[in-house]
């Protein structure tokens, strides 16, 4: 992390965790846990838990996410969900074009990048997930992949938004699978993303972007992958459902 250049932040990824009261609960043990926390906090909830996150997290330094939206306003979209409906709840932050969107769900970059667009017309703040698959990195295209997937799901916004997009680096093969990235790796791929930005943006935007790591990233290894120069904190899954756990990766951070 280059606390100096940008904001750090540790953003949790619930998935499709905790019922309502398991939610409430896990909110009041990690809020004492991260009250003095010298990086952004972020839970990004499943959409039934955001009412209960958003009364949870008042008063706190905890900001709360969704875990996508799209990009229609309103209309025949059954299960679906509008960036201005997250952002009418009060809601700062979502994830966009998470791997397991991309895997399971058929999320392209051109999805990808018309959600990230109607969230930040709606005022959202985006966590956009970018990231390779085992085969691609085996292939030797990691770069390839992780820039055109930047490019992409960047297309169409300006320099002045960019304050409200966090990138995360997440290698699909990393994801709940126990393998994390080596902190060199991770650094690699984090300092690559930021040379694509620094192309479309130019360096002061480069410089100031937060590009996160993620998978499988734990309580044991935070502190060697947030020590990274271009690592700027994390989107966790796993771990982020134990408050000591996610305090422990917060804690790594505020150093
Ligand atoms: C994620 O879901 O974004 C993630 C990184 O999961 P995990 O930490 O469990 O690998």
């Amino acid at each position: 992390m280059n606390k100096k250049l940008r904001k750090a932040c540790i953003a949790g990824n619930w998935k499709m965790n905790k019922n309502r009261a398991e939610a409430k609960a896990l909110i009041a043990e990690m809020t004492p846990l991260v009250k003095d926390a010298g990086c952004d906090v972020v839970i990004c909830v499943p959409y039934t838990n955001l009412e209960t996150a958003l009364e949870a997290t008042k008063g706190t330094n905890i900001k709360v996410g969704a875990q996508n939206c799209h990009w229609e306003a309103s209309g025949a979209f059954t299960a679906e969900i509008s960036a201005g409906m997250l952002s009418e709840m009060g809601v700062p932050y979502v994830i966009i074009g998470h791997s397991e969107r991309r895997q399971y769900f058929g999320e392209t970059d051109v999805t990808v990048n018309k959600r990230v667009r109607a969230a930040l017309d709606a005022g959202l703040t985006v966590i956009l997930c970018v990231g390779e698959l085992l085969e691609q990195r085996e292939q030797g295209v990691t770069e390839e992949i992780c820039a055109m997937q930047t490019r992409i799901a960047l297309g169409g916004v300006g320099k002045e938004e960019l304050a409200r997009i966090i990138i995360a680096y997440e290698p699909v093969w990393a994801i709940g699978t126990g393998k994390t990235a080596t902190a060199a790796q991770a650094n690699e791929v984090n300092h690559f993303i930021r040379t694509v930005v620094e192309k479309l943006y130019g360096q002061s935007a480069a410089d100031a972007m937060t590009i996160q790591y993620g998978g499988s990233m734990n309580a044991a290894n935070a502190e060697e992958l947030l020590d990274q120069a271009d690592v700027d904190g994390g989107l966790i899954g796993g771990a982020s459902l134990k408050a000591a756990d996610f305090a422990a990766i917060i804690k790594a951070a505020s150093r």
